[in-house]
Parts: structure tokens; sequence; C-alpha cells
């Protein structure tokens, strides 16, 4: 074997994506193969995907070893690559299969090149030339040799496709097969972007320092909405693409990536790859390989981007990396702003964590010296941040099952009158959180789970935010059989809809809720068209909080300025904090100063004004000092332990048994709380039960965490999930 190479015949493992506990050993193939290299290969009656992953262990039967099926035509995974997928994997307590799930989620990998037909210019001479046919013949001079599919000809050329197939008949259009998988259009590093402004400059001279320098390092972005963050970042895209690196830059969710799609491709004059959920799966297939044979220099995408086979990452921008949208919870749990500092430092790339409202993690990082920090200070242009103010919904007259207080009222009709928008935030899907039977006081809940079932008036259906169940909405109570005493308790969007109609009742109103969109292409336009002044009222949940641009919104109201200081989260304080100071930054975009009216009925609590006083570094550091006196995250570290069976007493008993064997953890000084009921109790007829662990943060949380629950026998219909930092408790 020459180095990272397995002649023919030599004995290897291969991981796959099957829950095994291991790597399997193999023959390599004739021709041999390389570590990293993708392969096929038998696993009982089936073939699979797996990865070469290292010489095989041998120790058994050897002539039972089944010889690797095919080697695919894909580039082997990379050193870094697999390093990244077994830290990833130890980090999060996941198993190394689940890992490399991640890393080929790409359909038809093995699969042979799918062909397509693409047109381009011939020598033939068309017998008569009409309009139509000489425009499709100027589109192909104009671009010189390159080649088109139908659909891009005919609508570049405004022609039916009727008109190319004539061309072709007479060899004046040449038709031909070729590979999907092509590679994207060439980005310019070297287009000039906007000209930056103040802090902007400084900003961007760090980053692409940073970028030219090669190695690893982490830089906290931080600017409020509109300040320019996207504008710096991009100069170390610039930066990164000019020395042939790839750049990575992930957003929190899809239906952002239309407007920055836009903006990168009028910025390197061509449009990035993508990846998420909404891209077609020979999209994704032919992302995933120009990734890896470097056909994409810049990649925008979901979380799960992360998990792409780059060739040379120089980059990976996070941006709003505070949001909870970077953290999966089900299947492999990870943060992907966490993973992303990971694998930018197994590959000596720069890491852009941005954000109005940072985490508390990414500021106590920089704080110690972990992360470079840049602040951007004003906003760009006119642009002022909006004025924030409490509405004391104790000294305001409200009729009962209403929830726009007269002050707020007021103000939206002023802004109405003077032509701009409002916005209304509340962060509840639905007609009502509550159904409620007058008769017996039944509230009407999940079967299922242990929860309540939410009115969607719109949908017709009452829905379960924990399983998804539906059911129609009942004429008479569940519980007593009385007919119509059922009565919605609390507002949701649909229902403050309502309220906005009946006070308003020539205004447009639009209702952003993510339920209420088919597809992220819907949503996608309905944000489009309200950017546009298509709607006077917007009604929204956390979805408007994420960095949509209204020009037009001079105005935000915050129904529920409470609602998430319920609970005993321990982010709940900051999370309310960001989710405020994310949803008043949408106000006064543009030329036009904004406000942003908050109702609280505890318009003195620390939160409350801390948002208000628009003092962040104090909000921060009583924070900080408050989870430092805790001992957790970021000052200490935690687990969360979900056992779930559909056995009550059983579940608990095996809580009750993985506590008391903490030996492990003890050893390490780490505590075990619990078991206790987990706040959703029952989830899809499943019982829940939690733990958490708490240590230091020096402690080596994970191997103790490993071998506290290897002592456990689950029975076949029990689960155990470990959620190392887990960010909500559910
Ligand atoms: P953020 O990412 O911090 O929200 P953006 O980068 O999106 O801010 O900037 C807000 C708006 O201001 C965008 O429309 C952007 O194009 C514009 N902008 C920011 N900086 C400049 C600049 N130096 N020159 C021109 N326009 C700018
Ligand atoms: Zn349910």
């Amino acid at each position: 074997m020459t180095q990272g190479f397995f002649d023919d015949g030599s004995l290897i493992a291969v991981l796959t994506a099957q829950p095994l506990d291991r790597a399997l050993d193999y023959r390599a193939p004739p021709g041999g193969c390389h570590l990293g290299a993708y392969v096929e290969v038998p696993l009982g009656p089936r073939r699979v995907l797996g990865v070469v992953w290292g010489p095989g262990e041998g120790g058994y039967d050897l002539a039972k070893v089944r010889p690797v099926t095919r080697v695919l035509d894909v580039a082997p995974m990379r050193d870094e690559m697999r390093a990244f997928l077994m830290r990833a994997a130890d980090y999060t307590l996941t198993p190394l299969p689940a890992m490399l799930r991640l890393a080929t989620r790409a359909p038809g990998l093995g699969g042979s090149e799918a062909m397509r037909k693409v047109y381009r210019l011939g020598a033939g001479a068309p017998d008569r030339m009409t309009d139509a046919r000489g425009r499709v013949l100027a589109v192909l001079n104009d671009y010189g040799g390159l080649a088109f599919t139908l659909g891009e000809l005919s609508a570049q050329a405004s022609v039916s496709t009727s008109v190319i197939k004539g061309l072709v008949k007479q060899g004046a259009v040449l038709e031909e097969d070729a590979p999907r998988d092509a590679p994207f259009a060439r980005m310019d590093a070297d287009l000039p972007g906007k000209e930056l402004t103040g802090d902007q400059i400084g900003a961007a001279a760090h980053l692409r320092a940073a970028v030219a320098g090669g190695g690893y390092g982490a830089t906290l972005l931080k600017g409020v909405t509109g300040s320019g963050k996207t504008e710096v970042y991009l100069e170390a895209v610039a930066e990164c693409l000019a020395r042939g690196r790839q750049a990575l830059v992930l957003l929190p969710e899809i239906a952002l990536t239309a407007e920055f799609l836009t903006r990168v491709e009028q910025r390197f004059g061509a449009r990035p790859a993508e990846w998420h959920s909404g891209v077609t799966m020979t999209e994704r297939r032919r992302a995933w390989k120009m990734v890896g044979q470097g056909g994409a220099q810049m990649v925008v995408g979901a979380r799960s981007a992360l998990f792409l086979p780059f060739r040379d990452l120089g980059l990976i921008v996070v941006d709003e990396e505070h949001d909870s949208a970077y953290k999966q919870e089900d299947g492999a749990h990870y943060n992907a702003r966490d993973m992303a500092v990971l694998r930018a430092s197994l590959c000596s790339a720069q890491v852009v964590l941005a954000s109005a409202t940072p985490s508390l993690e990414s500021w106590a990082n920089a704080e110690a010296g972990k992360y470079a920090r840049l602040d951007l200070s004003a906003r760009f242009g006119a642009a002022d941040l909006p004025e924030m103010r409490a509405i004391d919904m104790r000294a305001e007259d409200l009729l009962a099952n209403r929830w726009i207080s007269p002050t707020l009222r007021a103000a939206v009709a002023a802004r109405l009158a003077a032509g701009e928008q409002a916005m209304l935030f509340l962060n509840r899907r639905g007609y009502a959180p509550v159904t409620i039977c007058r008769a017996c006081g039944h509230q009407i809940g999940c079967d299922q789970c242990d929860a309540r079932m939410v009115e969607h008036r719109f949908l017709k259906q009452l829905v379960c935010h924990q399983c998804g169940e539906t059911r129609p909405i009942p004429q008479t109570c569940p519980s007593c059989g009385v007919a119509g005493r059922l009565a919605p308790v609390g507002p949701g969007v649909e229902r403050l809809a309502e309220e906005v109609t009946a006070l308003f009742p020539d205004a447009r109103v639009a209702v952003l809720s993510s339920d209420l969109f088919a597809s992220a292409r819907a949503l996608k336009e309905q944000i489009g068209v309200i950017a546009a002044g298509g709607a006077d009222i917007i009604i929204g949940t956390q979805l408007v909080a994420k960095g949509h641009n209204f020009p037009l919104l001079t105005l935000v109201g915050v129904i529920d300025a409470d609602l998430g200081l319920q609970g005993s989260d321990l982010r709940a304080a900051e999370r309310t904090f960001q989710l405020m100071r994310q949803v008043a930054g949408r106000a006064g975009r543009a030329d036009r100063p904004g406000q942003a009216l908050l109702q609280s009925f505890q318009p003195d609590h620390p939160v409350i004004r801390a948002i208000l006083s628009g003092d962040e570094e104090g909000f921060w550091r009583a924070e900080a000092a408050e989870r430092r006196a805790a001992g957790v995250p970021p000052y200490g570290r935690m687990a969360g332990i979900v056992l779930s069976g559909p056995d009550l007493k059983a579940v608990f008993d095996i809580g009750t048994r993985l506590a008391r064997g903490d030996a492990a953890l003890r050893a390490i000084g780490a505590q075990v709380f619990g078991p206790a009921p987990a706040p959703v109790a029952r989830i899809r007829g499943r019982h829940r039960v939690r733990l958490l662990v708490k240590a230091d943060k020096a402690a080596p949380l994970q191997a103790a965490l490993r071998d506290w629950v290897a002592q456990l026998r689950l029975p076949a219909n029990m689960r155990l999930q470990i959620d190392i930092d887990p960010q909500s408790f559910y």
C-alpha cells in the first residue's frame, strides 16, 4: 500500500450510513481504491453507499470477506472531512454512521451520470429566416458556444420550443447529450463592491486580512440590522474567492435566500450554489458533486450545507448566528454554529459569526479573546434604530378577547394615514392556543401528546404543534358532550388578523406565518409583494423577525412582549432580548424613522427595561454574571438526556437506574438531576422523562457520558437521546 491507497484485494474498513456500531471489512476492488473513496458495498442482500475509512481490522474468517462492488466516480472524502465527522460525532455523541448520513445527503450519487439535452450553435443554415429563428441564433451567437437547455433557450429568445426543434432539423442548432452535473458559473471576485463607509471599512479590511492569512480564526461581526454586515462579509467572500478557495454562507431560513442570492449575483456576477430543502434533487446532486470537484466557488445554504465535501473551504459565514434554527434537534443533535467553528479550525478557514444580537456563547467567547470582535455601530445611510417604548397594559382599557391596546391602535392608524406600513408581531401560529368548553372547563388536548390542540381556523382544523396531529374542530365537547359551548381562549395570529380587519376595515392585511404557505416559494413571493408595498398591516410570527427587508415599514407593535419571559428555560431572557430587538429592527430601514411599541404587563421587568434602554452590553454582562454564578452554559457544561417509551413506569425505572449509577459522572465532578417528567411529558404516545447533567466547563463530559450510558441495556421499545448544550427544554 502506498500512502492512502489500497491495492486490489487488500483488507479495508468501509463506513456506511447504516445504523451499525462500526465500519465493516471488505476487499479492495480490482484496480484498488483510495482512502476516503466513496464505494458501493454488499450488505446482506443489499448494496449500500460507504466510504473507505481505513485498513480492515481482520481477526475472523477472512475467506468470508466480500469485495467492494464498485468505486463511485466522485472525489474521495478528504482527510479533513473524515476528521470533521469524527470530531463532530465525538462532541455530539452521535454515532458515526449518522454523521456520514448527513455528509451524503445527495440523491443518486452512485447512479450513472444522468444526461440531458443541451443546445448550441450549429454550422448549418436555416432554409428560411424568420424573426423567431433570428432571435434564437442571435442568443446563441451572443453567448458564444455556451450550451443552453431547451427551457433556458426558449425563454431567453422568447420563442416556443418548436422553433428550436425546427432549427435542429436543419443543422443550424446542435442538440447534444451533456452530463447534468455541470460546474456553476464562474463568480468574479474582482468586481467592485459597494463603497464602504465608516466602521464598515475597518471591519472589511480586518476580515480580508484574516482570510488572506490563510489560517483558522473566528470573528464575531456585530451590528444592528441594516448596518451593512452582509456588505462587509461579502468582502471576506471576495478575498476568499480571489485566493481560489471556497466560501460557505449559512442562513437560518430558506425564505431569506432569494433576496440574498440576488445580492450575491449583483456583487460577483453569477449565482452561487444553493443547498437547502427547497432545492431540486438534481440540483442537490449537482451542488454536492461540484463542491467536491471545485466546480462551485460559493455555497449558500441551510445548516446541513456544513456537511458538504468542500475541496478547499476558506471561509464560513454564519449569518444570524444566534438563531435557534441552527440547532438540529432530531436525528443528530448538533448546533451548526459550533460545528462551523469546528470545521473551520480543521480546514484552516476563517469563520465569521454575524448578528445584531449575538448569542451569549459568542459574546462570551469574544470577551474571553477566543473570537475577534468587530462592531458596526451605525445603520447605513439615514436610517436610525427605531425608537422603542413600552405600552403599559395595566393602564390600557381593553375589552375581553381584544389584544390591541388603544395606544397601539392610534399609532397604527397614524402610520396608515402617512402611507406607511405597520407590523404586529405575535409569536403564536393559528387562531387560538387553547379551546375550552364553557360547560365543563375541559381543554381540548392531543390524544398522543401532553399538549393542547391549537385551533387553526384558516385550515379549519385543530392541530397539535408537537406531533402535527390534526382533527376537525368539534361542535360538541369531547368530555361532557354539551354542544355549542366550545370557545377559543387567547390569541394566535389568525385571531389577531380578525381584530385588525375589524379595526381597520380599509387596510390591506397580510399574515406571515409558516403554516399558511404551501411552499417556500409561495412564502418568498408574499414577502416580495409586501416589500413592494402590497400590504398596509403585516401580522407575523417569528418568521418576520429574520432579516426580511420591508422598506416601507415604520412601526412594529409587539402584542405580547412578556410571552417569552414565562417558563423556566435558561435562555428565556436571552431569547426575549434577541427576538424583541430583531423584531424592532424591522422598522425604519430606509430613510424613514421607525418606532417599536412593546405591549407589556411588566414594563419594569429587567429584560424589558434592558430592551428599551438599548444597553446591550449591560444586559449581557448581567446575564453572564447570572449564568456564571449558576455554573450553566456558557460558563458550565450541560447535557440533556431524554428517555422515552410507551410505558411511563418502565421509562421512569430506567431513568432512576441511570441516575443511581452515576459513578462515571461523579468521577469528573458532574451532577445529575432527575429523572423528572420532561416539560412536554408525552409526544406521539411516548412518555418522556428527562435527566440533566451539569459539569464544569473543563470537565471531559462526553467521555463520562459515554461510559455512563454504556452500562444501560435499553429495551427495544425505549429510546435514549443525548443533547449536548441543549438549546431548548421540552
Ligand atoms: P445587515 O446585513 O447588517 O442587515 P446590509 O448589509 O443588508 O446590513 O445593509 C443594509 C442595506 O444597506 C442594504 O440594502 C445594503 O445594500 C445597504 N448598504 C450597506 N452598506 C452600504 C454601502 N457602503 N453602500 C451602499 N449601500 C450599502
Ligand atoms: Zn400531538
